[in-house]
């Protein structure tokens, strides 16, 4: 494969712009419209990019969320932020050798910022935006990739800050879910809550994200693990991930959640919705002076109503957890070969594979509520 080569650096007559490359991806047109697979054109790698083939790709909830227009997105837009797969070709300067097995990261850091330099990468003044215009469709629209990626297709081109290095072999359904479910379940236990062994955790909402807290909480040494959802479906899948108990999400939760811990609340719940209602729903069961972790990605005209003399009586911290407050180029490769060594079991999260072609009927499950994560498989 050529142009694995640094470019001669010098004053010639920079080269002819290489031709786009033309992939099958997942587009919406638009909120609520059908799903299609779809020819699209990419361009070539530039300097400092690369194109990756993708082996994986799984469906994510904020996926779903800019589908149905939850989250603001421009279409006609690729789907897909969350995948593994193997760099084809590397543009020019690019340090990353064709063959190498990566895992995509929707929030490259630009390492100069100040947040960057202040050690919160996750919150790099960079970010990329929900959607970002790139490439075109077969009829020539200009299209948009989710989060830079657009990773349900069969190739992506992104900077190479993009995309980590992950030890070679790793089963791709899985490696996938390292780039947000994984990364953003594992941080937000560990980084941004800081779950200590003995404690007690409530997770609501048992998508992928939810199941990767539940199982990051045990592994933390949390000895009541309340799993909460509004299906009852989901009680099983939350016992195998590591819940001691599942609770409907009802009425008599705040009761329930009280009565396995010994009156008091939780000291630490994670709210992996994204809604004003059960923000309020984990603020409700936590105890006095504990910590509300908000990992979903809500609306942003969803308001939450708090009382000032609650706040300040029940002296809990309302925090969000970004990314996992994760540096990803840090924390996936060790997330990688503790995958690899199976400390790391992600069995549990995937419900399921399906080929691209039948990638929307993923999104339907999705939302149905239907298991875990659903990936699209490549190879
Ligand atoms: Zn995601
Ligand atoms: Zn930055």
């Amino acid at each position: 494969m050529s142009g694995t080569e640094p470019a001669p650096a010098g004053g010639r007559e920079p080269a002819p712009a290489a031709p786009p490359v033309t992939v099958r991806a997942l587009v919406a047109r638009g909120v609520g419209a059908e799903l299609r697979i779809e020819r699209v054109r990419l361009p070539a790698p530039g300097p400092g990019e690369v194109r990756v083939t993708i082996r994986a790709a799984g469906v994510c909830h904020s996926d779903l969320s800019m589908v149905n227009g939850t989250i603001a997105a421009r279409f006609p837009l690729v789907l897909g932020h969350e995948a593994t797969g193997v760099v084809a070709e590397a543009g020019p300067g690019s340090r990353l050798r064709v063959g190498t097995e990566v895992v995509l990261n929707w929030a490259p850091a630009c390492r100069a910022c100040w947040w960057c330099r202040n050690g919160e990468p996750w919150l790099c003044a960079d970010t990329t935006a929900p959607t970002m215009p790139r490439g075109e469709t077969d009829d020539g629209t200009p299209l948009h990739l989710t989060l830079g990626l657009g990773a349900l297709a069969e190739a992506v081109v992104v900077p190479e800050t993009a995309v980590i290095p992950i030890p070679a072999g790793l089963p791709s359904e899985r490696a996938a879910l390292l780039g947000c479910a994984v990364l953003t379940g594992v941080g937000a236990v560990h980084h941004t809550a800081r779950v200590a062994p003995g404690q007690s955790v409530a997770v609501i909402g048992l998508g992928g994200v939810g199941l990767a807290v539940l199982s990051a909480a045990r592994r933390a040494g949390a000895t009541t693990i309340l799993a909460v959802d509004v299906a009852e479906a989901k009680r099983e899948l939350a016992l195998a991930a590591g819940a001691t108990d599942f609770l409907l999400s009802d009425d008599r939760l705040s009761k329930e959640a009280r009565a396995r811990t010994e009156s008091r609340g939780v000291d630490h719940a994670f709210e992996c919705v994204g809604r004003a209602t059960t923000i309020r729903a984990a603020w409700r069961l936590t105890r006095r002076g504990g910590t509300v972790t908000v990992v979903g990605m809500g609306a942003k005209d969803d308001m939450v109503s708090l009382g000032a003399l609650d706040i300040f009586h029940s002296a809990r911290t309302l925090r969000s957890s970004v990314y996992g407050s994760s540096d990803p180029d840090r924390e996936v490769p060790v997330l990688a070969a503790e995958l690899a060594d199976g400390v790391l079991d992600l069995g549990v999260l995937v419900s399921g594979t399906v080929p691209l072609d039948e990638a929307p009927t993923a999104f339907d499950r999705l939302a149905r509520g239907e298991g875990a994560r659903w990936v699209v498989t490549l190879d």
